[in-house]
């Protein structure tokens, strides 16, 4: 695999590492998709420019949502690499599943770390 820079438009497709899906590599409101729009898992690879591709390449498990004050609250997905534990945050894209995303934000409200009967108004 060549680390060269490729025609602007030639972003290849991938297969999701985790569910195996085949991922079109354009999507709406995202240049370089870099996560499966289905399931939300990423692979860690590092193409920022300045930086050297990532020789680590496992799978990037999404852990959480982030909502950035900087972009007037846009979701972004917060991704853990499975095997260096490195975390990093991607944008969402158009097409991701809303229900992926969903859940994945409500995760701590549905598997609450303390019990919540505390915060009923009073
Ligand atoms: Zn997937
Ligand atoms: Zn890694």
């Amino acid at each position: 695999m060549s680390n060269s820079r490729t025609r602007a438009n030639d972003a290849s497709d991938f297969v999701c590492v985790h569910c195996r899906s085949n991922v079109p590599a354009q999507a709406w409101g995202t240049k370089h998709r870099n996560h499966c729009p289905i399931c939300l898992w990423s692979r860690h690879v590092d193409d920022e420019p300045g930086d050297r591709a990532s020789p680590c390449r496992a799978p990037m498990e999404p852990i959480a949502i982030e909502v950035r004050a900087s972009a007037s609250g846009e979701w972004a997905i917060v991704h853990r690499c499975t095997a260096c534990r490195v975390i990093g945050t991607n944008r969402i894209a158009g097409d991701d599943d809303e229900r992926a995303l969903l859940s994945l934000a409500l995760r701590p409200i549905a598997n609450p770390a303390f019990p919540l009967d505390g915060f009923r108004p009073t």
